[in-house]
């Protein structure tokens, strides 16, 4: 099988061609524009092997696209912009990126009659809930130009499956940490701050929620879908593991040794999302389970940024 794999030089993408290369025998196509949040080292390792080919460029670049896709079985995107706090100071490339984009490599899918179209989506385009957990029959209520995005390309892929009948496949995971992310996101900031003595920026009381899971049983959620997931699903990943910030931090405080005394509480995020939680009956049922805890992927990820 002929795997495309777009966004595959960014931290999940990354992740999941390593364990594609890995773990199964398919043939692996990488497309990555390599904008300020890819990075050609997350494939070290990988570029020298026989199944395995990366393509710089774009998403929508429609030849290259359109060439890409016609060699490949199954195409997973997971190329898009991805850092809210970015789509606050100016959504034009994610409207660009995650939805045009989308719409590109959908037209492709669909000319190339590819055997199936994974849409990496996430678990903010539910918007926030106080209590309990999003199905995936939920109604989507985004509320950050980041997550409307998503919800957009989430939405636009799934119409392809009902009005063409190209064999689309959803997932929505939540908040994902480990190796190779880009050091602007929460985890790889807070570490390398706190290891250097500066201050760690916690947005309003601290007490937002999350739902964290090791980047490796994401991309393991992820083969399962390759696999044995259905075409016009949708499916939540998660790890139940939910920490509110201020946790997170304080666990990154310890994990690193260093003193509380580098927290500092700034302005919130404009439009802050309180807390997120899924409900993975549905991907469970596919045989999938999380194995990683907090504390041994926060380990894992400690050794990775701070040997
Ligand atoms: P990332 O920012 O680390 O990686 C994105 C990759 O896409 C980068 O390598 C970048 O160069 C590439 N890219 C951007 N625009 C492109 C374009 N126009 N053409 C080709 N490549 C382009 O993001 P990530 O954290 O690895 O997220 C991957 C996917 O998973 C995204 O779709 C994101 O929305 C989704 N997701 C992420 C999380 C998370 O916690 N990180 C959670 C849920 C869903």
């Amino acid at each position: 099988m002929h795997v495309l794999v777009t966004g595959g030089a960014g931290f999940i993408g990354s992740n999941f061609v390593h364990l594609l290369l890995n773990e199964t025998d398919y043939e692996v196509t990488t497309l990555d524009a390599l904008t300020y949040a890819g990075s050609i080292e997350n494939l070290d390792g990988t570029l020298d092997a026989d199944r395995h080919e990366f393509v710089e460029g774009d998403i929508r670049d429609v030849d290259l696209v359109s060439d890409l896709v016609s060699d490949a079985e199954v195409v997973v995107n997971f190329a898009a912009e991805s850092h809210v706090d970015r789509s606050i100071d100016g959504a034009e490339p994610f409207v660009s990126t995650n939805v045009q984009g989308t719409q590109v490599l959908l037209d492709a899918a669909l000319n190339a009659d590819v055997d199936r179209f994974i849409q990496i989506s996430t678990d903010e385009v539910y918007g926030e809930i106080a209590e309990g957990t999003f199905s995936e029959d939920d109604r989507l209520n985004p509320r950050n130009p980041y997550s409307a995005t998503k919800a957009g390309a989430d939405l636009l892929a799934r119409s392809y499956q009902t009005t063409h009948g190209l064999p689309v496949t959803v997932t929505r995971s939540s908040n994902n940490f480990g190796p190779r992310q880009h050091p602007e996101k929460l985890i790889p900031k807070f570490l390398t701050n706190a290891a250097q003595g500066e201050s760690l920026p916690v947005y309003g009381d601290g007490t937002n929620v999350r739902e964290w899971i090791y980047v490796e049983d994401n991309c393991r959620a992820l083969l399962t879908v390759v696999e044995e997931g259905k075409a016009g699903e949708v499916y939540n990943v998660g790890s139940g593991i939910e920490k509110q910030n201020i946790e997170v931090t304080k666990a990154i405080i310890q994990a690193v040794g260093a003193s509380e005394d580098l927290i500092e509480f700034v302005e919130d995020r404009a439009g802050h999302d309180q807390r997120y939680a899924l409900d993975t009956t549905k991907i469970e049922a596919l045989g999938w389970e999380p194995q990683w805890s907090f504390e041994e992927g926060l380990d894992a990820t400690v050794e990775y940024y701070l040997g």
